[in-house]
């Protein structure tokens, strides 16, 4: 048994799902990468230093997620100065990417031709961006955070039930390239659930890195291999699908260090990521719009999960992602009118569209340009649904640094494209842009989320810091494609609102609506999913005009959004707990003394 499997027995055996500790505390998806974290914690490290271990691991044990073939998003939260920090490792486009490179006849590529293609792959970030991240706060050598996920690869994991599900439904994704189909159907069989899986190209990929450091990566051997791979790998789209990325590319990639959007609801103060992510500004947009309403309140008919509370849920989404869809992209590319959007005004004029009793036609995107005159007015662009795959993590060390880190391949099992001789997948990140182009120059539209050179595609992550007078009170996120936004929402108004523990908000059933024509997407299929939904609530929606719910008198509430991973300090005692999902396989492991 190696020691990552030891570690993993005695920490479930210990601990429960909620755990309180004043010491460090990970919670994770995946327990083996739970275990990693812990692990570095335990050796005297921060959460900085855990983090990159629990992202490392994860790239052995949750590889359909998020590895160093892909890109994130890593808050940062120093418990000494009390400042936050993002460190955004989001792919890049290359510098020959083009804005009509997803539509080469005009016509928008299909998605999962384009997506399992060269073409999708941005120059990955997360290497640097955990780099950078250790250099700046961290405490260990790149090389001791490697150590827990080059054990996992080389001596292997168990298969968990997610890993698993995610091999037999893999919309085909690893079957398209040999490298994929050898690693996860060995001889044309799926890997199942309790199946040992060993990585030896990917241990030894990581080895390379602790032992050159991430230049091995963006300049060296595997920097060679990442771009043959992209230009070489079997595309459905032929020439068209062939990978645009150079050495170059690879070596210019930089991670960007970004102060948070700032915003406040009902007392409390929220950290949220700014663009290139829609995930902090439409976040706060949503919760901006509903502080309108007493949610509350249950002598008002509000209060958790009753009809007037979903309702205005709904509305409140269908106005922000209305707004999303026309005003944010790469903010260093095309300035997104941030303020603007949260301009006590203009939000109350867009909360003023909402009725509590009636849904609303499809809403158009409002025009914030009055509070913002830079502001030029971009048309709304196709959005598709988005996937609903990524990871999310959570950690708080001894001190009271905390990190919230999403991160990411976009869809699951990313291009399906390994890295042939180093055994990493590579992202299809550059599908988040605009397949047809939306910049006009006749009026003005700059296109927010086109492609261009070096541009960022924009994202929905949106890892969370939540305070109260002034103080760190919770670090929190969610995976899901643009249901992440809604996700980090309810799990929000269920801690201020409703009143719950951080365990019951990630718990309880929650709604989603990601479009402004609103198909609402609900919860209710599992047990722990307190309190449900009920038949009548849901008929009474359906009354109101809600989309998505099915027939009446049915149970619509059957979906699964996002996977939330939490770490609380009690303000009061100052104690540290940790809060995972059920949804996946969420562990929360603490390190005391
Ligand atoms: N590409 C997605 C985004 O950045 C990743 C998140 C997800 O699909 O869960 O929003």
């Amino acid at each position: 048994m190696n020691r990552i499997a030891r570690w993993l027995i005695l920490c479930l055996l210990s601990s429960p799902v909620l755990a309180a500790s004043p010491d460090g505390v990970v919670a994770v998806s995946q327990p083996a990468a739970a275990a990693a974290g812990a692990r570095i914690l335990a050796q005297g490290g921060n959460a900085i230093d855990a983090a990159a271990a629990v992202q490392f691991a994860l790239n052995v044990v949750e590889p359909q997620s998020s590895g160093i073939g892909g890109g994130g998003f890593m808050l940062v939260h120093l418990a000494k100065t009390g400042e936050t920090f993002f460190v955004d490792s989001r792919e890049r486009a290359p510098a020959a990417a083009s804005a009509g490179m997803f539509a080469p006849d005009g016509l928008p590529m299909e998605f999962q031709k384009a997506s399992t293609s060269g073409l999708a792959v941005g120059v990955p970030g997360t290497l640097r961006g955990i780099d950078t991240a250790l250099t700046r706060w961290g405490t260990m050598k790149l090389a001791a955070t490697l150590a827990p996920a080059i054990e996992l690869a080389e001596h292997g994991f168990r298969v968990n039930r997610f890993l698993a599900v995610d091999i037999a439904n893999d919309d085909g994704r690893t079957q398209l390239q040999p490298e994929t189909a050898a690693t996860f159907r060995p001889g044309g069989v799926p890997l199942a659930e309790g199946d040992w899986l060993v990585q030896p190209d990917l241990a030894k990929t990581l080895k390379l890195i602790a032992s050159k450091g991430p230049d091995a990566f963006y300049r060296g051997p595997i920097a060679r291999a990442i771009v043959q791979a992209q230009q070489r790998a079997r595309s459905e789209l032929g020439e068209a699908g062939r990978g645009r990325m150079t050495l170059a590319d690879l070596a210019q990639y930089r991670v960007a260090i970004r102060p948070p959007l700032i915003g406040h609801y009902r007392g409390w103060t929220l950290a949220g990521m700014p663009p290139p992510s829609s995930g902090g500004l439409t976040t706060l947009e949503i919760l901006k719009l509903l502080e309108h309403f007493p949610l509350g309140d249950a002598a008002q008919g509000y209060g958790f999960g009753s009809p007037k509370t979903l309702h205005v849920m709904i509305e409140a989404m269908r106005l922000a992602f209305a707004d999303r869809a026309v005003w944010i992209g790469d903010d260093e590319a095309a300035p997104v009118p941030q303020r603007a959007l949260l301009n006590p005004e203009y939000l109350a004029a867009r909360a003023a569209l909402i009725e509590t009793d009636r849904r609303m036609d499809t809403p158009q995107a409002g025009d914030p340009t009055p509070w913002d005159a830079s502001a030029v007015r971009p048309k709304p662009s196709r959005t598709r649904e988005e996937s609903l795959h990524t990871t999310h993590f959570a950690i708080v060390d001894r001190w009271g640094n905390m990190v919230s880190y999403t991160t990411t391949i976009e869809y699951t099992w990313g291009s399906g494209i390994t890295v042939p001789g180093y055994g990493f997948l590579l992202n299809n990140e550059l599908t988040d842009f605009n397949f047809l182009p939306s910049a006009d120059a006749a009026d003005g539209n700059p296109g927010a989320n086109d492609v261009a050179p070096y541009k960022r595609p924009r994202s929905s992550m949106a890892p969370m810091l939540l305070l109260k007078n002034g103080q760190a009170v919770a670090a929190y996120g969610s995976p899901g494609g643009a249901t992440i936004i809604n996700s980090v929402l309810n799990v929000t108004l269920n801690l201020i609102d409703h009143g719950m523990t951080m365990q019951q908000a990630i718990d309880a059933p929650r709604l989603s609506v990601t479009q402004a024509t609103g198909k609402v997407s609900c919860e209710g299929g599992q047990a722990f999913m307190q309190p449900h939904f009920s038949i009548a609530t849901q008929d009474a929606l359906r009354e109101m005009g809600h989309a998505g719910l099915g027939d009446a008198g049915t149970d619509g509430c059957q979906d699964a959004i996002g996977s939330v991973q939490a770490v609380v300090i009690d303000p009061a005692t100052g104690a540290h707990r940790g809060a995972a999902d059920r949804r996946r396989e969420g562990t929360v492991i603490r390190v005391g003394q």
